[in-house]
């Protein structure tokens, strides 16, 4: 599952991901991290059955995680696939099928964000988290 964190300056500085990895035994990957001075921003990846516990140890350090189920939206209405997006996405999430429509697999993303602006018909959203 996908967890969104956003974190200040201050929790920045602890290595918050590297505890709750050395507590719970999850194999948790980091798809993307944006660290600046005033904060950032991180998108994991962590194991379903480590999940529970894992958002739990969070809280219980000052972070609410906020569960992404679908990283990015597709507004297919708007789609005119056109594979603007296909060639930028640094994850192979787009694609196309066998009928050159698009086809795109949300499980790959990790919130970049490149997809939204290449987008020329505003189809892409990025989920803000439930
Ligand atoms: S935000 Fe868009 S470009 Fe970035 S990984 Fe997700 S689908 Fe690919
Ligand atoms: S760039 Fe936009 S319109 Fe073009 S295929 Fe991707 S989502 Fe569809």
């Amino acid at each position: 599952m996908k967890l969104l964190l956003r974190f200040s300056s201050e929790m920045s500085k602890k290595p918050l991901i590297a505890e709750i990895i050395l507590e719970t035994g999850a194999k948790i990957n980091i798809d993307r991290a944006d660290v600046e001075a005033v904060g950032g921003e991180t998108v994991l990846d962590v194991p379903d059955e480590k999940y529970e516990k894992v958002v739990a140890l969070f809280r219980s350090k000052g972070i609410e995680p906020i569960l992404l189920p679908t990283p990015i939206l597709l507004d297919e209405a708007k789609c005119l696939h056109c594979g603007a997006c296909v060639s930028v996405c640094p994850t192979e999430v787009f694609g196309f099928e066998h009928d050159w429509r698009l086809r795109f697999d949300a499980e790959k993303c990790i919130q970049c964000g490149v997809c939204i602006t290449a987008c020329p018909f505003f189809a892409i959203s990025l989920m803000e988290g439930i």
